[in-house]
């Protein structure tokens, strides 16, 4: 993993960059932070960094055989432990595949996700005193490439007592060119004693532009500023909160715009309007009209019982406060049929430009007669 691929945290990779050119790399460090905010990206990117045979000023070269084997996951001299389900393994070697498989995949995810992939039974994992014998055994032998051998330990703060004790040692005193880099989001449930042996980098939240780039590349879409302030930083949160809501922000949109062409009774916005929707698939389509019926209930149960009861978000909520008393009891059945209609009948194939521009006509009528 190239630095680059790291979303934002600039400061800290200058940091560790300085780090490796003045030949300062420090033998413990834990990478402090939410699984969101980047901790295991930037240790790939910094183990790639060190393992490059040709570093660039900022960067590793992602050409070198170091850099190509680091990008699979195959570096013989780059070790990984991670939280297991101790009945299934208590070691995790018989994982790598998956792992390997999950990094290279999506290097941004949580113990959740790691555990939905290892366990159907989802039960707690940890990193056992099996563990850590194993991380002994491997950083006793010589580095392979003759460089620096690498230890990222995962989730640290899943290390159980035993293991975390037997790893003191080590963690004090490792081998020639060993660095351990532990990945934590709480330090609370380390030891202490691992505590003080370790350089604590702190990772500080995603920016809201970073943010906003990251869902842009990864969800094609960008979110809207609702999501990005309820992610608070932590990317895998704002990818969760956009595909949640990607659907409804779509539809939310389209509503919206359908409402105002049909008050304003423009006509040719109408027809562009029915000309979009009919472009897009016929499950969308469906859902968006599902989504009508919702927002002509939730705009009802405003005007009968204030907002107490009513289901919506922030962005519908701010529209509602408006629209709904465009939908009385004069329109609300008019409304629901034309709508409930069309899902009926595009579900019978029927021509959905000619359906969708229909729709617009009745709209304006039932619109004006709220
Ligand atoms: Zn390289």
């Amino acid at each position: 993993m190239h630095f680059k691929s790291v979303i934002g945290q600039e400061k800290l990779k200058s940091r560790l960059i300085e780090e490796v050119k003045n030949d300062k790399v420090s033998h413990a460090q834990l990478f402090l932070g939410k699984p969101g905010y980047g901790t295991l990206p930037m240790a790939l990117a910094f183990a790639q960094y060190l393992f490059c045979e040709n570093k660039g000023e900022k960067d590793s070269c992602g050409e070198c055989s170091s850099c190509l084997r680091v990008d699979k996951m195959e570096h013989p001299d780059l070790h990984f432990s991670f939280p297991t389900v101790q009945a299934l393994s208590n070691t995790s070697d018989p994982f790598l595949s998956d792992w390997r498989e999950q990094v290279i995949e999506m290097p941004y995810f949580n113990l959740n996700s790691w555990l939905k992939r290892i366990d159907p039974k989802e039960r707690k994992p940890i990193i056992s005193v099996h563990e850590s014998q194993q991380i002994i055994k491997k950083l006793t032998l010589k580095a392979f490439e003759g460089g620096y051998k690498v230890m990222i330990i995962w989730m640290a703060e899943e290390m159980n007592p035993q293991c975390a004790n037997k790893l003191l040692k080590i963690i004090e005193e490792p081998p020639a060119k060993t660095v351990f880099i532990l990945v934590a989001e709480s330090q609370d449930y380390i030891l202490q004693t691992i505590l003080s042996r370790t350089q604590k980098i702190i990772f500080p939240k995603i920016g809201c532009d970073d943010t906003i780039e990251y869902l842009k590349s990864k969800k094609g879409g960008a979110p809207s500023e609702s999501i990005v302030s309820r992610s608070k930083g932590d990317l895998i949160e704002a990818q969760e909160l956009f595909s949640e809501n990607q659907g409804e922000d779509a539809n939310n949109q389209l509503f919206i715009q359908l409402m105002r062409v049909c008050y304003k009774k423009n006509v040719l916005d109408m027809i562009s309007w029915a000309e979009d929707i009919t472009k897009t698939s016929k499950e969308n389509q469906k859902q968006f009209l599902k989504y009508a019926l919702h927002m002509f209930r939730q705009s009802i149960l405003r005007n009968y019982t204030g907002d107490v009861i009513t289901r919506v978000s922030e962005d519908e909520d701010a529209f509602l406060e408006n629209f709904a008393k465009f939908i009385t009891g004069n329109n609300i059945q008019s409304m629901t049929e034309s709508f409930s209609d069309s899902v009926y009948y595009i579900e019978r194939n029927a021509n959905t430009k000619i359906l969708f521009t229909n729709l617009c006509f009745q709209v304006m009528r039932h619109i004006h007669t709220g």
